[in-house]
């Protein structure tokens, strides 16, 4: 009697049967129960919600117009004096 790995637990079993002897699923079924589709669902829509709604946010900071800040009056007062060749004569 040849052993049999199950597809879902990799338990080898007794070939013919009908459930795994550890999992109880049929051992040569590769189904997993539905709840675990769910769950990986779940798990991949919890870690995309941050992505998306960072990258939309993103998006939207990209796309708003820049407001002009409000610009220091940097000019300086101090002018280059340039030197008047007229004057020494
Ligand atoms: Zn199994």
């Amino acid at each position: 009697m040849a052993l049999k790995p199950c597809k879902v637990c990799g338990t080898l079993n007794g070939e013919g049967v009908d459930t795994c002897l550890s999992c109880g699923h049929d051992p040569e079924g590769s189904k997993r129960p539905a709840i675990f589709r769910y769950i990986a669902i779940a798990i991949v829509v919890c870690l995309a919600i941050p992505l998306i709604s960072g990258l939309f946010n993103w998006i939207l900071w990209q796309l708003k117009p820049k407001t002009p800040k409000p610009n220091p009056s940097k000019v300086s007062l101090v002018l280059n004096e340039i030197p008047d060749p007229l004057k020494k004569i």
